[in-house]
């Protein structure tokens, strides 16, 4: 019987488990993560933080007797792989809760070791008002320290997806929130006139955004940044990137890639054929340019898995290469990405021109509809999408999910003039946004 072994029991490593038992009843299949919780979304922890979710378990999907139970999946948690010896097919494990070491064989392996809060050497950062947020401990850890402590205010550190959901989490607490960014515009990941469009909704909601500056120094509440201001604030989110967990690729010898993830061919296999690396570890390819690219979401870690535990189960379907789509709520705004963003085609020096228009998310004159702009980046030879922007109200995440759906399809920018789109006052209207910037680019030619 195979038997593939999986390390990392949460986004990639659960679903590519799942999976393999669902193509195949007779594979064995074995799951380790150092931490004590398997298979909950990530995702939901700043709205358990925010009691938007009420009961934090209903974020916890399953455990490993459910799993053992429903697909004869062995999840050992708290179990920490130490090493992987290569040309044995083996992997050394660490039991964390009795102090064990033991061997396990595998036929195949999946690294899904996901990525680490990245902690900046600053003076007085190992303080315990100084929280990261990336697993259910850590969630745990910050929702018991507000509700025992009862802190007024908060500085969260780093502008991206994290930093500014924890913001609007704490904010709809009623605590007082500053956010500081290093870069001039938050979320860099998005072209600077969308990034300003969340600044001015931080600027209404009264969160108190600091950019072009860093937290430098933090001593009992007073927190000094780069620029010589001082901030006071209860505690610190510090919320300034992901470092993906390579430790065990390095330590083996598989190739990292330049983006830093552990480099994978099409089926996620690693420069090793037996070894497979999913989800935030692991470097693919960019759809549009097919350049080395690494997504941290949880969209990718899911169709990976399914990549992977497909080719280990023999069916080659290949990957078509990374995104990066992503979408973000911010108070009464959404904002919504895919493909490449302004200055990624400018330091690529691609040829591209640019579809902005500034509509509605649906007709005009039912009650309940909002401002939306959607900018769309194309080459203008061969009228391929390159990637597309939106925010607004409602209505911002299934634009962009059209454009995703054009770019996998080879989609030109004028082709989304004729999409038969679906209408009804309350969704849409007769010429939706997707529909109006293809009219555009086909005038602008
Ligand atoms: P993870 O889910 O992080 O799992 C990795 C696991 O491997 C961990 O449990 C770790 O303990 C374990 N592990 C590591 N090394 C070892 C070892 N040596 N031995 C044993 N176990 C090990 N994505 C979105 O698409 N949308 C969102 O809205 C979104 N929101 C997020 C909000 C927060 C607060 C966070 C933290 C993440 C969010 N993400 C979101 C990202 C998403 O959760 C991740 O991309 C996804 O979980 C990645 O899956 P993964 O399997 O690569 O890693």
């Amino acid at each position: 019987m195979k038997k593939i072994v999986i390390i990392g029991a949460v986004g990639g490593g659960a679903t590519a488990a799942g999976q393999l038992r669902f193509y195949n009843p007779d594979v064995q299949v074995v799951v380790f993560d150092r931490d004590s919780t398997m298979s909950y979304a990530a995702c939901g922890t700043p709205y358990v933080i925010g009691d938007v979710i009420e009961d934090e378990q209903s974020i916890v999907l399953t455990n490993p007797e459910k799993f053992k139970k429903k697909r004869d999946i062995d999840v050992k948690l708290r179990h920490e792989v130490k090493e992987i010896d290569r040309d044995a097919k083996k992997v050394i494990v660490h039991n964390l809760e009795t102090g064990e070491q033991f061997e396990e064989s595998y036929d195949a392996l999946i690294l899904a070791p996901g990525g680490s809060a990245i902690m900046p050497k600053i003076e007085g950062i190992h303080s315990s008002k100084v929280f990261t947020l990336r697993n259910f401990e850590d969630m745990q850890r910050i929702d018991r320290f507000i509700k025992n402590e009862k802190p007024k205010s908060c500085v969260v550190s780093g502008g991206g997806f994290i930093g500014l959901e924890m913001a609007e989490n704490l904010k709809n607490l009623g605590l007082d929130v500053s956010l500081v960014h290093r870069s001039p515009a938050i979320m860099s990941i998005l072209d600077t006139d969308i990034s300003l469009m969340i600044e001015k909704e931080l600027a209404l909601q009264d969160v108190k955004l600091l950019t072009g500056t860093e937290m430098i120094k933090t001593e009992g509440k007073t927190i000094t940044l780069s620029n010589g201001i001082e901030l006071q604030a209860d505690f610190i989110i510090m919320s300034v990137g992901l470092r993906p967990n390579t430790e065990l690729a390095v330590k083996a010898g598989l190739k990292i890639g330049e983006t830093g993830g552990i480099q994978t061919n099409e089926f996620m296999q690693t420069d090793d054929p037996s070894i497979y690396a999913i989800g935030d570890a692991s470097e693919n390819f960019d759809m549009v340019t097919g350049d080395p690219k690494r997504v941290p979401l949880a969209s990718p870690a899911h169709r990976q898995a399914f990549i992977a535990a497909r080719h280990i189960l023999g069916d080659k379907i290949a990957k078509k290469g990374l995104l990066g789509t992503s979408v973000l709520k911010i108070f009464s705004l959404t904002a919504a990405m895919t493909g490449l963003n302004e200055k990624t085609i400018k330091d690529k020096k691609l040829e591209s021109a640019t579809i902005t228009h500034h509509g509605i998310s649906n007709a005009g004159y039912y009650p309940d509809h909002s401002k939306i702009t959607l900018k769309v980046h194309y080459n203008p030879h061969t009228r391929k999408i390159l990637g597309a922007q939106c925010i607004g109200g409602k209505g911002v995440d299934k634009r962009i999910d059209v454009i995703v759906t054009a770019i996998y399809g080879g989609l030109t920018i004028d082709d989304l003039q004729a999409l038969e789109l679906c209408y009804a006052p309350p969704y849409s209207s007769p010429k939706d946004p997707i529909n109006m910037v293809g009219y555009k680019a086909i005038n602008d030619q």
